[in-house]
Order: C-alpha cells, then structure tokens, then sequence
C-alpha cells in the first residue's frame, strides 16, 4: 500500500506553570492510501495533540517541538500558512468531536456548505449550490435542512453536515477525533456506517481517534497504541484481536468487555497514567506494568519494526520473539 501521510518523530510540548509538558513524544508512524488508522490510548495520552499537530491546529501555549509531518510529498511542519490553508479541506479535513465545535452557529448550514466550497473554487458559483444540496444528501439528510442554523438541527444531524462539510473537496486524508463520542449508540452506529459507506465510496485515507477500543477493533485497518505521549505498538486489526504484544495494549484490550465469546472479568489497569511533567524514566509504563524487569525503568525500550507491526517493549529482542521465546529457540 503506498504511503498518503508519514508523521516521524513528531514531539509536541507545552510550557506550564511547573514544567514543560512532553505531550507527544517523538511519535512516528505512517498512512497508507485508502487505509483507515486508528490511534487509541486513555484520555491524555496524546493521540488528539497528535492529530492537531499534523492538521496544524494547535494552539499557544502547545508548539511543535520536532519531526516532520508529510502529506501526499509534502511537508506540512514548513509550509507557509497561505499554502496550508489551500491544502486544508482540499488534501485533508478534519471532523471533530463536538460539531459545534466545527460549525459556525450565526450562520446557516447552506452559507457554511457553500463557503467552504467556495474558498477553494471561487468560480464555483452556482455549481456550489447545487452541491451543497449533494453534499446534503451524501450523508442522508433533507435538503430543506440547508435552511436551518446549527442549533435546529440534533447532535447527530449536526455531525453528518459536519462529514459533508469534510466531504466537499474530496480530500485524501480525513483527521476524526472522537466523531461519535458526544452522541448516542443508536445515533453513533448510524454514523460510524455513513463513514464506512463514505470511505468505500471515496477511498480517502481515515485517522480515527477514539479511546473506544471495539469500536477501533470494528473499524480500523491498522491501529496504534499511545501511552504517555509515546506510541508504544502499531498492529494490524487481526494482530490486536489474536494478541497484542505491548504489555499495556493487553491491559487495555482486557478494560474492555470481549466483542465476541464468552464473557471474562474485567480488569483494569492498576494505577494511573504518569505525570508528562517528570515522566518515569525508561520506559513509561513500568511503574503499572506486571511485567516489568530491572531494565525497565532505566532503559527507554527501543522500537521494534517487523512484519506483525510495531513495539516498543523490552520483553522483544529483534526478531520480535518473546525474550522466553527467544531463550527457549536460542537453546
Ligand atoms: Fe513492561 Fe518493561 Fe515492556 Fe515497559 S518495557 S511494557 S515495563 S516489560
Ligand atoms: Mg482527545
């Protein structure tokens, strides 16, 4: 599959009143074309300033702190505003959690569909009328619903204006962070099909952002795991539901209830996540980890790439084998 975005070592921080906060910490990984990529991981983990650092929406006083972000060739991190802001919904949109967060509530849904066509094709003219109202029935809403501000319209119907809105150039990538979070199940499901129908349809690339694992399990090509600021593993769907490597992917697959089988306890992880001020040195899980070894808190795991995906763990040695699976083949 070839590559439409490549994120390397992306670090995002912030300066507050106790410290500089390492909220994403040399964070690579990349999206193929079509693919739909999810990133996961507790609520402060990282994976929304990772989206807003790549769609260059963050805000003072988060900076990007390094690494390169290319979309399609291009490197986003350099290039002038100007020239983003052509890019922006054109190459890659962005649908996030509240939509009134995405919607201008003073102005009808019509002017908002129009003006964003209209940005990027200023001749549209006429033509951006009639696909407003197109762009309306993509996601199955009336068109009569042109005529409503945001506030008339229900949660979910503000989503979908909000999906057509991404929709409306056709981009190559589209940035989700916690699409559904904010609505129902029934209301949720709808949305989530609509997204799946979408993506079949247009063949753009998704990065998916949700601290719903089944949902990610249900939906997402490859996904990557966040902890603490850090990408700790990438698999694909099939490795994370046959077995995660990461012992805090583990922990966090059995947070949740089982999508399938029979039903098992839940267990949480104990503990909680660190403090991105003065994080545990080595790796960042081993004061929660049950597994952790003496190395572990001194020694940063490095990244092991192979063709299950990717891990940043001690217990793998370079052929990605267990260590007691690597002893037990070495003897
Ligand atoms: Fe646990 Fe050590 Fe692996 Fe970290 S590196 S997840 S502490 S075993
Ligand atoms: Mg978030």
């Amino acid at each position: 599959m070839s590559k439409l975005l490549q994120v390397q070592n992306l670090s995002i921080e912030y300066a507050s009143p106790r410290g500089v906060v390492k909220a994403v910490d040399n964070v690579s990984f990349s999206i193929g074309k079509g693919e739909i990529f999810g990133l996961a991981g507790e609520s402060g983990c990282g994976k929304s300033t990772t989206a807003f650092g790549i769609c260059r929406l963050l805000r003072p006083p988060a900076r990007l702190a390094g690494g390169s972000v290319v979309l399609d060739g291009i490197e986003l991190t350099e290039l002038p505003d100007e020239q983003f802001d052509k890019l922006r919904w054109s190459k890659m949109s962005i649908v996030l959690q509240s939509a009134m967060n995405n919607l201008n509530p003073v102005l009808k849904i019509r002017s908002q569909l129009m003006d964003a066509i209209v940005a990027h094709e200023p001749d549209a003219g006429k033509e951006a009328a009639k696909r407003a109202e197109q762009l309306m029935r993509l996601v199955d809403l009336p068109a009569d619903r042109l005529d409503s501000y945001p506030h008339e319209l229900s949660g979910g119907m503000r989503q979908r204006v909000v999906i057509a809105m991404a929709m409306a150039m056709k981009p190559s990538l589209v940035i989700m962070d916690e699409p559904t979070t904010a609505l129902d199940v029934v209301v949720q499901n709808g949305i989530i099909r609509k997204i799946l129908e979408l993506q079949e349809q247009f063949g753009f690339s998704i990065l998916f952002i949700t601290h719903d694992l089944p949902l990610m399990l249900e939906m997402c090509d490859r996904i990557g795991i966040m902890y603490a600021g850090r990408l700790v593993e990438i698999a694909s769907r099939q490795e994370m539901k046959s077995g995660p490597r990461h012992p805090y992917t583990q922990g966090l697959l059995h947070s949740f209830p089982p999508l399938y089988g029979p039903k098992r306890r839940l267990e949480g992880i104990p503990g909680h996540p660190p403090d991105l001020i003065r994080p545990p040195g080595g790796c960042r899980f081993h004061p929660r980890c049950a597994r952790a070894m003496t190395q572990c808190s001194s020694r940063e795991p490095a990244v092991l790439a192979d063709e299950r995906g990717q891990v940043a763990c001690h217990l793998y040695n370079e052929e990605g084998l267990s260590v007691e699976q690597a002893s037990a083949a070495r003897e």
